[in-house]
């Protein structure tokens, strides 16, 4: 096993760089070698470092990230659509494609954890010098001519989980949505709710820096959850409740009420990740007594390679601008813990940001 520098979970709100995160010898036949040339780091990594992965404690001491575009340096002989020298956008989610799921239409539920999976349980996240994954030819997707590296590092997570959310919200053309969490995946989801057809797009947070790139994304309302009346307000300003609620984020106790913002029939998409171990309680009433007809459908990132290219078209084609909600840029590995820290921190400067690895 070679040895590599990674940036590395040491315990609660602790990261490190390490040189011992191991890279294997020889790569799988489907399998590419990739040299990162920029990291994302997420929430949910924060979320890993602020628990000491108490979510994930195989992943302890393991190098942490999942958002993150490079150039493929080594490919394996079954891989036949990309070869060394070719600039990729990496998949954050990693769907065992040859899978009876997949055939089913699923492929989500039979997936390798990114940071391990059956081929290679040392893997680890992202942000290491040289990233191994298996399957390139699913997993990857060439950044199209024209697109930027920041661009391309919000597709795998940031655009390929809200644009899944919103396609399964299933919009009809001029429908109202309620995007309740605006971080960088309730903006994303504010814009695809907008390039989906919706017409009123409510976008509920608290921060400027937020709603100022919800505004520019096409939300036509910006509403304050400190309000404590904001869904009356919501309702009000719509007419009724909204056809549709993306949730975005905030506890447990969100789900109540995006239900009770959203109509009888209505589906709310979950894009939240609830690690806390509390009970998700949903208050009767706002679910009609259980009469509601209303629809919760849970929804993580969509993956893949087809799903990633069609997000990199759609900033190619200059649908989507992702580069508006990087707040903070960086240069070299070193200063990803600095980065993380934003989040460790609750900036309120912070949408998301970037570290070139240079
Ligand atoms: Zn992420």
């Amino acid at each position: 096993m070679k040895q590599m520098k990674g940036v590395v979970i040491t315990g609660k709100n602790t990261l490190a760089v390490s040189d011992s995160c191991p890279l294997p010898e020889e790569i799988c036949p489907t399998g590419a070698l990739i040299r990162p040339l920029i990291w994302s780091p997420c929430t949910s990594d924060a979320h890993l470092c602020a628990t000491g992965c108490a979510s994930l404690p195989y992943l302890l001491g393991k190098a942490v990230g999942h958002e993150m575009c490079g150039v493929i340096t080594q490919v394996g002989s079954d891989v036949h659509d990309f070869k060394p020298g070719d600039r990729v956008i990496v998949c954050a989610v990693m769907p065992v494609w040859r899978s009876l799921e997949a055939q089913d239409g699923h492929s989500k539920n039979r997936q390798d954890n990114m940071y391990a999976g059956k081929d290679y349980p040392d893997r680890g996240g992202s942000f290491v010098e040289e990233y191994y994954i298996r399957d390139a030819d699913m997993n990857l997707a060439l950044i199209p001519e024209g697109v930027t590296l920041e661009q391309a590092v919000m597709v795998p997570d940031m655009m390929c989980t809200a644009f899944e959310g919103v396609r399964q919200l299933d919009t009809e053309f001029g429908a109202s949505v309620a995007v309740l969490g605006i971080g960088p995946v309730g903006l994303m989801a504010v814009r695809a709710a907008v390039l989906h057809g919706a017409g009123k797009v409510f976008a509920i947070g608290s921060r400027q820096v937020c709603f100022d790139v919800a505004k520019a994304y096409g939300a036509t309302h910006l509403v304050d959850y400190h309000n404590e009346d904001y869904i009356d307000q919501i309702i009000e300003a719509n007419g009724g409740p909204v056809d549709g609620v993306v949730l975005c984020g905030g506890s447990e106790k969100e789900l109540s009420k995006g239900l009770k913002m959203l109509k009888n029939g209505g589906t709310l998409v979950n894009l939240s990740a609830y690690f806390s171990g509390m009970p998700i309680e949903i208050d009767p009433a706002v679910w009609g007594f259980g009469y509601g007809d209303k629809t919760i459908k849970g929804v993580g990132c969509g993956g893949g390679r087809l799903w990633m290219s069609r997000m990199a078209q759609l900033i190619a084609c200059g649908r989507v601008e992702p580069e508006k909600m990087i707040t903070h840029r960086f240069h070299g590995m070193e200063r990803i813990p600095e980065a993380m820290d934003l989040f460790l921190n609750h900036d309120r400067s912070l949408i998301k940001p970037v570290i070139y690895n240079d």
